[in-house]
């Protein structure tokens, strides 16, 4: 009798060993199935830090998909999957094991599978994409990866790959506006009141954000950047907050047109040109923050432009729930952290987005007067 005993402990071992897939995810993380791949589709452990999120696309069903990660001889996996219907997201590998899906990449990467087969007329989906989107915040809170395209990256983008999912259909932009929408890296409604601006113009950061800087300042920049023509508001949209080569660019850009020297950095007097250049081109919407239970002239004039660009179809006036409603859709499209209240980085995406909308005149003409005006001033040192 006592082999009996042996084995059925062994078993009620088994039963309660601790698996790290098992083991429950932190309480942010969406939910979640376990489907374990085969044994043989994955390394146990880690030999890097994780840094990186791979996006892939399956191209075939979920179902083929599952079938061919739990056989033993196909040696692929991933550490997930989203399916295409429902958004319902399966974990086939442990995020502390190294699955098989890119290669080099597999040791410091977590890999997500996208359902996507247009063979049987399996497109991408809204449910899928937000649902992706709350896994990859829960991924990067966790390991601490910043939400932007430098470490949520294609397959197809990966170095020395030949893969080249996701193709063309993948919406990059909707996706990370999705995922910086419940970023939390973003600083929080209340930190907002502390945004660091230039004294008396609290739509500009104040100088000396540098790049490689994640923060609210960069996003106030890179939204004034964009109301000014100097970056596309689709690219703010799809991935701000981050000052990377498209933010010193835009700001080269912007200092050229400006005649001060290109450098692409955000020093005081690239501040103060922007002070001009924004005063000189005043945006149509409320200047003022608002938040619910406001009832005032600015209220009606926020909701006519968010009725302009189709948020909402009324315009009462007051600040309730249909109003708040209307302002977390937008920021949740524009890539702000999304609390339903008006303040200045919503304020200066909401002005891009008119600027985008209503045709009007072109704003570098506006910026030939500033420079002129700039220049009078005498701020520049020659
Ligand atoms: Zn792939």
């Amino acid at each position: 009798m006592r082999w009996v005993a042996a084995i059925a402990m062994v078993l009620a071992f088994a039963l309660v060993a601790p698996s790290p897939a098992l083991a429950a995810p932190p309480p942010y993380y969406p939910p979640v199935e376990y489907v374990p791949a085969s044994r043989a589709n994955y390394d146990v452990g880690r030999t890097a830090a994780i840094t990186t999120i791979v996006i892939h696309e399956t191209d075939g069903t979920w179902l083929s998909a599952t079938n061919w990660f739990q056989n033993r001889n196909s040696r692929v996996s991933a550490h997930y999957l989203v399916r295409a219907w429902d958004g319902g997201i399966m974990q086939f590998v442990a995020e502390g094991d190294t699955a098989y899906h890119a290669r080099a990449a597999n040791p410091w990467s977590i890999g997500i599978e996208h359902e996507y087969d247009p063979r049987h007329a399996i497109p991408h989906t809204i449910a899928q994409y937000r649902s992706s989107a709350l896994l990859v915040c829960a991924i990067a809170r966790r390991y601490g990866i910043p939400t932007d395209r430098a470490h949520i990256v294609g397959h197809n983008e990966l170095r020395g790959t030949d893969h080249s999912d996701p193709g063309p259909t993948w919406n990059w932009n909707y996706y990370m506006s999705l995922v910086n929408a419940c970023s939390w890296q973003r600083a929080q409604p209340v930190a907002r009141a502390a945004l660091r601006t230039v004294a008396n113009h609290g739509y500009v950061p104040s100088a000396g954000l540098e790049f490689d800087d994640i923060s609210d300042e960069v996003l106030l920049l890179q939204w004034d950047l964009a109301y000014l023509g100097f970056v596309d508001r689709d690219e703010v949209a799809g991935g701000g907050s981050h000052f990377g080569p498209l933010t010193e660019e835009a700001l080269a850009k912007f200092q050229q047109s400006m005649v001060l020297p290109p450098t692409g950095s955000y020093d005081e007097l690239t501040a103060s040109a922007l002070v001009q250049a924004l005063l000189a081109a005043p945006a149509d919407v409320p200047v003022t923050d608002l938040e619910m239970e406001a009832e005032s002239d600015d209220v009606a004039r926020l909701q006519t432009v968010l009725q302009e660009l189709g948020y909402m179809d009324r315009v009462t006036g007051y600040y309730g729930e249909m109003t708040s409603d209307a302002v977390t859709t937008f920021q949740q499209d524009s890539g702000i952290y999304a609390t339903g209240t008006y303040e200045v980085i919503t304020r200066m995406a909401l002005a891009a987005r008119m600027r985008a909308t209503v045709a009007r005149e072109p704003v570098v003409e506006e910026l030939e007067m500033t420079r002129v005006g700039f220049i009078a001033f005498g701020v520049l040192p020659y």
